[in-house]
């Protein structure tokens, strides 16, 4: 959801006349999108502020603005602890920095504007996108639901859809451009259509991304157990452009768990889920999130966790320890589990994780994948497959990123596959040709391709 928000802090930038920093120049602005669902998140940013602080002494013109759910949180806090921060946006209007910043510079003082409800729908604001051939789409911002772990709710708000019309004339606009796979973003997608009173919304967004000419990958995130019904699997079973892939946040192993976090399904639950997903879709990965170290969790309980990840058999889990967020109900429990026992639980589950994601991984050996090619190094390649899975392989000279490639596997470790470069069959798309189209457009003015970044903006 950030990454997406990025892409139109970008493209409000865009359209207010702002050009990328080239890499190695001193940037008249920094951004920065934040992230609060982790307490890491936090201090990472005032890291990075601090490190800014000599340059804003030496080139007092140059602005930094903080955004996100960080900034949503904190507020006025920022401008406490870096007072040379120029301006503070909420989650609600990215849309207003470009007048934030201008306000900043001609008031000569810093701007903090927050609101409290969403003003514009994000993916009416204009994007610059990170990749010309993949594209996400938000369906929903915010979330109903109150898991006791979360900050999300408070900082997003309620849940808001956008009407479906809206979501497929924008897909359409973005496959005219030369987009081949896009990701319908969510919250919780499975709630999609509680705006308007359908329940079955999200199953018919999905056919009706099924319909589109020239639209060949479709993937979203992230559903919630509690609100996946029996259509969005036909939907998935059903439509040749979704693909087999299926991310469904677990989070605990153990129902006391799952209670304590106000998870509101069962492990029973989830279980029933990914079996009539495999019934209807057996070729489909499935992955997942777990929280470890939530307050009352038992070795037992831990030990549940572990289990129904052998028995699922997940191609990859994104496993966190637990994160105490203030505001949050979590924070408030007193059994909170001691950080060394947390750490050691983190590392066997994470070892767990491997040798599963391994043995996923290992059905393929032989097997023939498509891959879209993501990113090109020299001869070396990478890319996904149809079912998330991370492909390497050795390219002949025709690949661009954007196109396919069709290939066998001959190797597979726990976080990737090999493809054999002997078999390797590119297929051009019109991914690779708005790819290409991109690249010579950026040779030409010498405008870095891709987003800018803290790395790539390079402050001195
Ligand atoms: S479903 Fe739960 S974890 Fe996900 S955003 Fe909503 S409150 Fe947070």
């Amino acid at each position: 959801m950030n990454v997406h928000d990025s892409e139109r802090i970008a493209g409000s930038l865009d359209a207010a006349g702002y050009l990328p920093a080239a890499p190695g120049t001193d940037p008249d602005l920094i951004v920065f999108n934040t992230c609060a669902v982790r307490e890491n998140a936090d201090n990472k940013l005032y890291g990075h502020l601090s490190f800014l602080a000599p340059a804003k002494k030496l080139r007092p013109d140059m602005q930094i603005a903080i955004g996100g759910c960080l900034a949503q949180k904190d507020q006025g806090l920022i401008l406490m602890k870096a007072p040379y921060v120029d301006v503070v946006f909420g989650t609600h209007n990215m849309g207003s920095l470009p007048a934030l910043l201008e306000r900043a510079r001609v008031e000569k003082r810093a701007q903090i504007e927050i609101k409290e409800s969403l003003e514009h729908f994000p993916s009416t604001l204009p994007a610059r996108r990170h990749s010309p051939f993949s594209a996400w789409v938000s369906i929903s911002v915010g979330c109903n639901n109150t898991c006791t772990f979360c900050i999300v709710p408070a900082l997003r708000g309620r849940e808001k859809d956008r009407s479906a019309d809206e979501i497929l004339s924008e897909i359409r606009a973005l496959v005219a451009d030369g987009v081949i796979e896009i990701t319908l973003l969510g919250q919780n997608v499975n709630a999609y259509g509680v705006d308007f009173g359908d329940r079955r919304a999200f199953a018919k967004l999905l056919r009706a991304c099924g319909q589109i000419e020239g639209l060949e990958r479709v993937r979203f995130m992230s559903p919630h157990p509690r609100d996946f019904t029996d259509d969005v699997i036909d939907a998935m079973a059903e439509t040749k452009n979704v693909m087999p892939h299926l991310h469904m946040p677990l989070q605990s192993g153990s129902d006391q768990i799952l209670a304590a976090m106000r998870r509101s399904y069962r492990v029973d639950r989830y279980r029933s889920i990914i079996s009539k997903v495999r019934n209807a879709i057996p070729q489909a990965s499935i992955t997942t999130d777990v929280i470890v170290g939530f307050p009352g969790e038992s070795e037992a309980d831990f030990q549940a966790t572990l289990d129904i990840c052998s028995e699922v058999g997940f191609l990859a889990a994104y496993s966190f320890k637990y994160s105490k967020r203030p505001g949050t109900p979590a924070a408030e429990m007193e059994n909170q589990i001691p950080g060394q026992i947390v750490a050691e639980r983190y590392e066997r589950l994470h070892e767990h994780l491997n040798q599963i994601s391994k043995r996923d991984n290992c059905q393929l050996l032989g097997k023939g994948v498509e891959v879209l090619i993501t990113d090109i190094d020299g001869r070396s390649a990478s890319g996904k497959s149809r079912d998330f899975r991370l492909v390497h392989f050795a390219a002949p000279d025709e690949a661009r990123s954007g196109d396919f490639a069709e290939l066998t596997i001959k190797e597979a470790q726990a976080h990737f596959l090999i493809g054999d470069s002997q078999s390797v069959n590119i297929r051009p798309t019109r991914g690779g040709d708005a790819f290409s189209a991109r690249k010579s457009e950026a040779e030409s003015n010498g405008v870095m391709l891709g987003m800018p970044t803290l790395k790539s903006v390079h402050p001195r």
